[in-house]
């Protein structure tokens, strides 16, 4: 399919679309303006100036210094960076402290790091997909190296209580990584007010380009690299600058600073016209997760007793995109692993699809969707109810 003004992107969790704006902004670098930054000739330092604006556009929009800001190849490596620094500079500390729901760049390192010694303790979470504060507490020990909360869930869009959490690790003693990939852009926050020493995000999640993302590093804490070479982000990230890319997420951070709670209003009012439409008019949809504690943009549902596979077929046939839950585990035939912390069972999460609104839905692509997912719905309902 090649029409993008045919599909109706409801998969804004999985990978946005690169703003205008930051497209035009990153252009020049991609053409013209290709002096490296590191370079000692002016040509290179009008390259640095671009990169250092990145720094301070991201900086404003997460409330810190932007020699905290230290560019990545997104959130996958923030995460992981994250952690192998806190390993790291605390080799006497081989405890991490992680939750159920996190995404695979976070548990997946978990695992490596328990093949290489390391304690993981993953702290549960209830129906809703709230975590259990009183067992994430014991859970942190003084052996502990580092505790990785997400911000709020990819899939169902669940927000966890950051501050008390940041709290409990600063009285402990213990170093607060947070994934904010889908966070950032969707909530304000403000870094100056929290004890966080590390936080991830994703530039495809925030409407710049793929493969460029950013780990804030507070500037009171130890660090240690993960990719070892050259003096790139203040010695913190070797490698030549993916400079249009930071450039472009320099800019996406200042849109989403200027746009967020005009935006965030209106994704939230299509949100929630969508879903009480759907329970209005279709029995058995159960949203799944914290209806209140929740993205504004983030609608998981279970349509119980239809396969949510089928749906996503039937659904992409009329060219409307949604997920199956984390698209990294698309393909797979494993039922979604935050669907099945929260206790859904297999068949539920197997009825349960994700749908995430963005910066570019509109009410005419919703009132398409509230035609067609429906009238999809009763007819699988009904394909199922007759005898073959
Ligand atoms: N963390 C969360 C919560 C995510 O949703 C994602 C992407 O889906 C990632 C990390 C990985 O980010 P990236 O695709 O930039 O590596």
């Amino acid at each position: 399919m090649n029409a993008n003004d045919q599909i109706i992107y409801l998969d804004n969790n999985s990978s946005t679309r690169i703003d205008p704006a930051v497209h035009e902004e990153m252009m020049p670098f991609l053409t013209t303006r290709y002096g490296n930054p590191s370079s000692a000739h002016r040509f290179g330092a009008h390259v640095k100036d671009a990169t250092k604006l990145a720094h301070e556009r991201m900086a404003a929009l997460l409330g810190c210094e932007p020699n905290e800001i230290v560019f990545t190849s997104g959130g996958t490596e923030s995460d992981n960076t994250a952690l192998h620094s806190a390993l790291h500079v605390t080799p006497d500390r081989r405890r991490v402290v992680t939750t159920s729901v996190e995404h695979n760049a976070v548990l997946n390192y978990c695992d490596a790091a328990v093949r290489r010694g390391c304690e993981v303790m993953v702290v549960p979470v209830d129906s809703e997909g709230h975590l259990d504060l009183t067992e994430l507490e014991r859970a942190i020990r003084p052996d502990t190296a580092v505790v990785s909360v997400m911000w709020a869930n990819n899939e169902t869009g669940v927000i966890f209580p950051l501050v008390e959490i940041a709290e409990m690790c600063r009285a402990k003693r213990v170093a607060f990584h947070t994934d904010a990939v889908q966070a950032v852009g969707k909530m304000p926050i403000n870094l100056a007010e929290q004890p966080i020493q590390f936080l991830s995000l994703s530039g495809h999640k925030l409407h710049a380009s793929k493969g460029v993302g950013a780990l804030y590093v507070n500037r009171h804490s130890r660090f240690h690299p993960m990719l070892i070479g050259g003096p790139q982000e203040n010695g913190r990230r070797a490698g030549t600058d993916n400079v249009a890319s930071i450039v472009g997420l320099g800019k996406a951070a200042e849109l989403a600073a200027a746009t967020i709670e005009e935006e965030n209003s209106r994704v939230r009012a299509l949100r929630d016209r969508f879903e009480s439409s759907l329970l209005r008019e279709l029995d058995d949809v159960v949203v799944n997760g914290d209806r209140e504690t929740r993205l504004p943009n983030t609608s998981n549902l279970a349509f119980t007793g239809v396969d949510a596979q089928a749906i996503l077929i039937k659904l992409d046939q009329e060219g409307v995109c949604c997920s199956l839950g984390s698209s990294c585990t698309t393909g797979s035939v494993q039922p979604s692993h935050v669907l099945r912390a929260m206790h859904l069972t297999n068949e539920q999460a197997r009825s349960s699809l994700r749908f995430s609104f963005g910066r570019f839905n509109t009410e005419t692509e919703l009132d398409r969707v509230l035609e067609i997912l429906p009238r999809t719905i009763r007819k699988l309902r009904q394909l199922s109810a007759t005898p073959a």
